[in-house]
């Protein structure tokens, strides 16, 4: 067996017996996840994806979207008018907080719920269905291949979604977001039920990874700027109110879901995916911190780490 599959397997043997957290239960169709599966994928400069575990299961791409639609907010409107909307200040607050600022209304960061609505509105045009088309899109050129939407997932979050359509009318008072609000939340709804597997996502961070470019395809997505903004935003605030621990322990821009997805970089190096359903009270994936954790270590990946 290949040195790098043999790796992955030996991290994923020694995380597997972990069931600590608990899956979200906030939809049903979340609550139903399989708590046992596991998979984990990296993707290395020459788009070779190694990918170990329950690679092919889907689940929904969920705050995992959040980076990819705020380089697509990034590559069309640019720093400043995107920087107008949304700040880039860790918010130390869980994903869902209400956290804008005094007199402005601006969200914290792109990477919380109501930072993620501000950028997810000035993505695209039209309604709904337009404008999740259009971020599916772009969504499927970072992952190298066409994605689609789990439509029970949509109709539970929107069933669901109270709060953040409250944060979305908040954001809409203070013209952070501007249209129908209805428009702007029911396309968050359909970006956060994108399907995917570890293999895609490994993909997508390997794009951010290796400067815009998709590693397997070879496509430009984001210009190199763009990519390095948003790796840049990851790095503070992607992992919610544990980013500043994570960055000191695992040292990897790093994004994290509710499905229990996790999506980390390595600059120029790997794109790296894990998923394993089990949450810690933060949101984000138990074995999920563990695998990069183990990664990051063995593989010498914490950027600050002297090479
Ligand atoms: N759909 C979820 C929400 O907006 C995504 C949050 C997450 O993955 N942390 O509440």
């Amino acid at each position: 067996m290949d040195p790098i599959r043999s790796m992955l397997e030996s991290v994923l043997a020694e995380v597997r017996p972990d069931d600590d957290g608990a899956v979200a239960d906030y939809i049903p169709a979340l609550a139903a996840a399989e708590p046992d599966r596991l998979a984990f994928a990296v993707v290395g400069p020459r788009g070779r994806v190694t990918a170990v575990g329950d690679s092919e299961h889907l689940f929904t791409i969920q705050s995992v979207s959040k980076p990819f639609v705020l380089a697509v907010a990034l590559e069309r409107l640019g720093r400043d008018e995107v920087l107008r909307h949304v700040g880039v200040e860790p918010s130390g607050e869980p994903f869902n907080a209400i956290s804008l600022e005094r007199g402005t209304g601006r969200p914290a960061n792109p990477m919380v719920n109501a930072g993620a609505i501000a950028t997810s509105s000035l993505v695209a045009e039209g309604d709904a269905a337009a404008r999740s088309a259009q971020v599916l899109e772009v969504l499927s050129r970072f992952a190298g291949r066409p994605l689609d939407i789990d439509e029970e997932v949509y109709r539970g979050e929107s069933n669901t979604g109270h709060r953040n359509r409250a944060l979305a009318h908040l954001l809409r008072s203070h013209n952070v977001i501007d249209g129908d609000v209805d428009t702007v939340v029911e396309a968050y709804f359909r970006q956060c039920s994108v399907r995917v597997t570890v293999h895609d996502l490994a993909v997508m961070a390997g794009t951010l990874a290796f400067g815009g470019v998709n590693p397997v395809t070879g496509e430009r997505v984001v210009r190199e700027a763009v990519a390095r903004d948003v790796v840049s935003v990851m790095a503070s605030c992607g992992m919610y109110d544990f980013s500043g621990e994570w960055l000191l322990r695992v040292g990897m821009p790093a994004k994290s879901g509710v499905s229990g997805d996790l999506l980390a970089v390595a600059p120029s190096q790997f794109g790296v995916a894990s998923f394993s359903p089990r949450l810690d009270p933060h949101g984000n994936s138990v074995r999920g911190i563990r695998i990069l954790e183990r990664l990051s270590h063995e593989f010498g990946m914490h950027v600050f780490e002297p090479h």
